[in-house]
């Protein structure tokens, strides 16, 4: 026999709750992450990660984020790299808008190569640089897009 059955459920009920997902199944795992594309402060907002989004995923790349970018909820906690955060070793680091200050490069010296954008020519993070861009995030990151696309477009 079937019985007609209208359960009540309450959050109460739940044992497991979701509360973040830490990686959607397309997306590149930072602590294995060969290439990782990461910003800080200097990109304003969240609003504004689109572009390291796109840039990432032309290079494969996984993203990640200074301590003050998860604090202030731009991005997910399990994207914060650095002394209190994730350790990564990837063969190239893309730092974008982030200071360098010593708690960051504690998860980040041990990259390869390092690659800073920043629009402050004195930021300590051009120290630990292997290549520097001295300029303003909104302006390079598009720009290098558009290189990526157009070098994978002539080497497809
Ligand atoms: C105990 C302790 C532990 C910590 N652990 C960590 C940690 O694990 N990881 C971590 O990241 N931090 C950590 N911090 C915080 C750390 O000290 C710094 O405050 C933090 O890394 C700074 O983040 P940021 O570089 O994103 O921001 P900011 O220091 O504000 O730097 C923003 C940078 O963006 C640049 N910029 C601004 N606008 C633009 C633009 N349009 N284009 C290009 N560049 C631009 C600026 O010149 C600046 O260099 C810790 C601090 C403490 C005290």
């Amino acid at each position: 026999m079937v019985e007609a059955f209208a359960p009540t459920i309450k959050d109460t009920d739940f044992r497991t709750i979701v509360k973040e997902i830490i990686q959607a199944a397309d997306k590149v795992s930072l602590p294995e992450a060969e290439i990782v594309v990461s910003a800080g402060r200097g990109l304003k907002g969240p609003e504004n990660w689109g572009m390291i989004e796109e840039l990432a995923d032309l290079l494969g790349a996984a993203t990640a984020c200074s301590k003050p970018v998860s604090d202030a909820h731009w991005r997910p906690h399990s994207e914060h790299v650095g002394q209190t955060g994730i350790a990564v070793s990837p063969n190239l680091y893309i730092a974008i808008g982030i200071s360098g200050a010593i708690q960051h490069l504690a998860g980040v010296s041990s990259s390869k190569v390092i690659v800073v954008i920043n629009k402050d020519p004195e930021a300590p993070f051009f120290k630990a640089a292997d290549y520097g861009i001295v300029g303003d995030a909104f302006e390079v990151v598009p720009k290098l897009i558009e290189a990526v696309k157009e070098f994978k477009s002539t080497h497809a």
